[in-house]
């Protein structure tokens, strides 16, 4: 069996809807935080066929001085109680 994906870019997907790969293309379905989510849609149907999360520059907080400690990772942030 030999499964040969190709190039399964941007530029084509499948689309569950025309049942084949249909070229799409990418809007802007929300700014986050941290980036920027597109979405890819059918251009023959309209339909969402995925999403995209771009993440932008690594933007730091302005209030920052100081020497932070090694390995500051806060997974889960506790209630105040
Ligand atoms: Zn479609």
């Amino acid at each position: 069996m030999q499964a040969q994906f190709g190039e399964l870019t941007a530029s084509g997907l499948y689309c569950p809807r025309c049942r084949q790969a249909q070229p799409v293309r990418e809007r802007l379905l929300l700014i986050l935080p941290d980036g920027e989510m597109h979405e890819y849609v059918c251009r023959r149907c309209g339909s969402s066929l995925g999403q995209r999360t771009v993440t932008g520059p690594a933007v730091r907080p302005p209030a920052m001085n100081g020497a932070q400690p090694t390995g500051g990772m806060t997974g889960r942030r506790r209630g105040h109680g």
